[in-house]
């Protein structure tokens, strides 16, 4: 009596140690209802044998539920790496059979797609990765897969838009994708979303590419910068928006004529005034409300000695004014009194920066009324560099773009 006692009671630790096995395996593989036979570990790979715990499976045939195993198959798949361990299951697979009209079937497991060798997690681990700057290449060899399988997953994803938003911006990136040197990107600033991602910058791909969404013609504002020509063609395809200047795009121009001032004074001044242009880059450049004592002096130094130069800062410092205008109409008097000025300023630089301005004024206008700029798209062209950078290029062009996409849903 005493001893079939200590049996049952035997019995009973050792199934609870089990579940408790069972437990542990199941929480650290993150897999459930799995029993590990067996882990073995050579050099970087952890292989882990295992079978799911029998289960009523319903016939795909006719419905009955049975758990009759016909035989068993072992099938390898690959897991998320294990204390940077590759992980590769040895799945012992029941194939299930029909007591009730014969049919043979595979049991099923939620960790696994049907004809998938990589368990989901994988698949999901890889779609989140996909999203960082990093190329394909690495990403799969992180995951124990080849690149070309790492692609697919990308390659599966759907990235179409049915409709432009109210609001859409236009640019042009250096891609270097299939032959063309300039890729186009759509983006919605508003909402920070890329639209698509053109294989290249010709307007009749353009026009084509626009005519396909029926919404063309609810688009309210179009966002672009002076260059690319694209202007003429925005208004034939968006016969209701208003076109915004990008604001950092036409603020720019005046820096770099001022750059290209100085240049030119310092090359034409000889060697004994060059001391005068030490930090004047930054100088003239800085936010003349920042501008120390010291720096003050520089300036007031340097213009002693460079009238083109005192001229043309005080063309910047204007347009400071113009930027700080209030509403359309302060801007519009400013931004008028200014092109004067540049015309009468005597500076081909500014001359020219002046001609502009004239010719997109209602454009840049548009900017004082309505608070969109291309500095998400600016945003867009910064990940895209990175991605051209670790990627070694992307000469493929529908790849190039999915991958953009991707990484720019975050
Ligand atoms: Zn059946």
């Amino acid at each position: 009596m005493a001893k079939s006692c200590r049996i049952k009671s035997l019995h009973k630790t050792l199934r609870r140690l089990l579940m408790l096995y069972h437990d542990c395996i199941e929480k650290l593989l993150q897999l459930k209802d799995v029993i590990v036979t067996n882990i073995e570990k050579h050099e970087n790979e952890m292989h882990i044998h295992l079978k799911m715990a029998q289960r009523l499976h319903y016939c795909p045939a006719c419905g009955k539920i049975t758990s009759k195993v016909h035989d068993y198959r072992s099938q390898i798949v690959k897991d998320v790496s294990i204390c940077g361990f590759h992980t590769i299951l040895h799945l012992k697979k029941r194939r299930h059979v029909c007591p009730s009209c014969g049919k043979r079937f595979d049991e099923h497991i939620d960790f696994l797609p049907r004809y998938h060798h990589f368990t989901n997690r994988v698949n999901l681990q890889v779609y989140e990765q996909l999203k960082e700057c990093r190329s394909i290449k690495s990403i799969a060899k992180d995951n124990n897969m080849s690149a070309p399988t790492a692609a697919k997953i990308i390659n599966q994803i759907d990235f179409k838009t049915g409709k432009l938003p109210q609001v859409l911006a236009i640019d042009e990136f250096k891609g270097n994708a299939e032959g063309e040197k300039f890729q186009c990107i759509l983006a919605d600033p508003k909402n920070h979303k890329v639209i698509d991602i053109l294989p290249n910058r010709r307007h009749e791909m353009i026009r084509h590419h626009i005519m396909r969404f029926s919404n063309r013609k609810e688009v309210k504002l179009v966002v672009m910068d002076m260059t690319g020509g694209y202007r003429k063609l925005m208004k034939e395809l968006f016969p209701h928006a208003k076109i915004i200047v990008d604001k950092y795009h036409y603020v720019r121009q005046i820096g770099f004529a001022l750059e290209r001032i100085r240049i030119e004074e310092q090359k034409r001044l000889s060697q004994h005034w060059r001391r005068y242009f030490k930090r004047s880059k930054y100088l003239l450049l800085k936010d003349s409300s920042r501008l120390t004592m010291e720096d003050r002096i520089q300036l007031d130094n340097l213009f002693r000695i460079s009238e083109p130069l005192k001229r043309a800062y005080a063309l910047k410092e204007q347009f400071e004014h113009v930027k700080s205008s209030h509403n359309r109409q302060e801007a519009a008097e400013r931004l008028s009194r200014w092109i004067m000025d540049a015309q009468n300023s005597r500076l081909p630089e500014f001359f020219k920066v002046s001609l502009t301005y004239q010719n997109w004024s209602k454009e840049i206008l548009n900017s004082f009324e309505y608070p969109y700029t291309n500095g998400y798209i600016e945003g867009c062209n910064n990940r895209i560099k990175v991605l051209k950078r670790v990627s070694f290029g992307m000469p493929r062009f529908e790849r190039f773009r999915r991958r953009i996409m991707h990484i720019m849903l975050d």
